[in-house]
């Protein structure tokens, strides 16, 4: 440990009352969360040091795992960085920073590759090549997905290559419920301030535990469980962005709430997600009586950026007075159907619903957030030692209106930049405090 880390820790152990916290663990990085952002990021600087990867439920408990549609990455010939690059733009109301959008969107082939290398089997046609997909706002088929479970197939490739690592130590059931910064330890106004670690709660024990690292990393996911009606697993509170704002981190576009436009409109269903992917491979949105709408909206019809469908629904819902509109893939073979979107499919069955014969009755709601802390090309919060990757982060990426497919595809690059970022801003610029510039700090370092 940095003899100004054991320094700090001997005061923090000095302001601790006893019998609240009865455990210290160090390691070289403190991973919070265990979806694709934070197994991505403590799998890329596990060959360099200890991982403690804490995370509130079991493992797998994440987003990532329930993401149906895919990873964008351009693929073909037909396609190009621009394409992708200028998609990404216009669905984000041309809010996006351009020169994080282009980081992005230029790893995307390389995440691909990474994710295969673990072990991630995407779908495939006939002729062995990856059965590209297309989805809202894109316009190329440029998804890479595993049927309609994409976000399960990662999570488990991603779980399996972290648990073989000996360098990373998963902690289940424990909560991350504070960050430990100097200026907190101190007592003292500290610009910028330094992260020094968490305070953690078992939640199987109720015990307290000061987990102190030489970086910190917040991959905790997004916020959709602040609305009623989400499509997010529970897990989904904004852990991450409460903490850091409490740390004083500078937090971003909180404004900016996706609202997923077709989740599965049944008392009983929790919101279930009914994919872009649907619309993507032909499915139409028909109000009740059975009128074609999103024509009169967007030339792309339904397949339209997230946010304009996701206000068309709502407009045709209050104009006439309906529960719900209708997505309608009844025109496909059965057999494409149940093969294509088996989860859908057997998951619209148990409810009654059978989606090769009738058109599933849908409402937007809560899918994700597009701000959150305010991070650098990688991933370093204003708060030294502290990153922020995933959901959790405002990047710059997504603007106003996140490009389907194109979250899974940030975390990944985002949490390799962030692990490739050997030094913290601190050690890079020991005299300064002033931001680097980002074109100065991309990844390609
Ligand atoms: C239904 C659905 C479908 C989606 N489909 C797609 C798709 O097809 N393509 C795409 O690109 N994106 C999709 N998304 C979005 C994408 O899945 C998420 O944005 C992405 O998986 C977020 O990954 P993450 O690692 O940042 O967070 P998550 O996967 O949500 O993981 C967060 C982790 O943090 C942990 N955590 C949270 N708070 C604490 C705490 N206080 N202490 C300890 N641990 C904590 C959680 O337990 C969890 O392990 C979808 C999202 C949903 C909900």
């Amino acid at each position: 440990m940095p003899l100004t880390l054991s320094v700090k820790w001997n005061r923090l152990k000095s302001l601790q009352i006893t019998g609240h916290f009865l455990m210290k663990l160090t390691s070289d990085y403190l991973v919070v969360g265990s979806g694709i952002a934070g197994l991505c990021y403590a799998l890329s600087v596990a060959d360099r040091g200890q991982v403690a990867l804490i995370t509130k439920r079991e493992i797998a408990t994440t987003a990532t795992r329930l993401a149906q549609g895919g990873i964008a990455a351009v693929a073909t010939t037909n396609d190009s960085f621009e394409q992708h690059m200028q998609d990404t733009m216009e669905a984000g109301a041309w809010l996006p920073d351009e020169e994080i959008v282009r980081m992005v969107v230029e790893n995307g082939p390389a995440a691909i590759q990474a994710l295969v290398d673990w072990g991630v089997q995407f779908s495939r046609g006939n002729d062995e090549s990856y059965d590209l997909t297309r989805e809202g706002g894109h316009s190329q088929r440029r998804i890479y997905h595993v049927k309609d479970e994409t976000g399960k197939e990662i999570e488990r490739a991603l779980v399996e290559a972290v648990q073989a690592h000996p360098n990373i130590n998963v902690y289940e059931n424990h909560t991350a419920v504070d960050l430990i910064t100097e200026a907190k330890v101190t007592r003292r106004r500290i610009k910028p301030d330094r992260c020094l670690g968490v305070y953690v709660l078992n939640c199987d024990t109720g015990q307290v535990i000061t987990f102190g690292a030489s970086i910190t990393v917040l991959a905790t996911g997004g916020a959709g469980k602040v609305y009623l009606y989400t499509c997010n697993p529970d897990i989904a509170t904004g852990d991450g962005i409460a903490m850091a704002y409490r740390a004083g981190a500078t937090i971003a576009n909180m404004e900016f709430m996706q609202f997923h436009p077709t989740t599965l409109f049944h008392p009983h269903a929790k919101s279930f997600l009914i994919s872009e992917a649907v619309r993507g491979e032909g499915a139409v949105l028909r109000r009740r009586d059975g009128y074609a709408f999103m024509a009169d909206y967007h030339p792309l019809k339904d397949l339209a950026p997230r946010d304009i469908v996701a206000r068309a629904i709502d407009n045709e819902m209050k104009t006439h007075g309906d529960d719900c509109v209708f997505l309608d893939i009844t025109h496909k073979p059965h057999a494409y159907i149940t093969d294509r979107f088996p989860h859908i499919h057997e998951t619209c069955l148990s409810y009654g619903i059978d989606m090769t014969e009738d058109a599933i009755p849908v409402v937007p709601a809560a899918h994700y957030l597009c701000g959150g802390i305010k991070v650098d090309a990688w991933g370093e919060t204003d708060i030294d030692n502290l990153f922020a990757i995933g959901e959790v982060a405002c990047s710059g990426l997504h603007g106003a209106n996140r490009l389907a497919s194109n979250s899974l595809l940030e975390c990944l690059v985002f949490g390799e930049a962030a692990g490739r970022s050997r030094t913290t801003r601190t050690s890079r610029q020991p005299s300064t405090t002033a931001a680097v510039s980002r074109s100065s700090r991309g990844p390609a370092r």
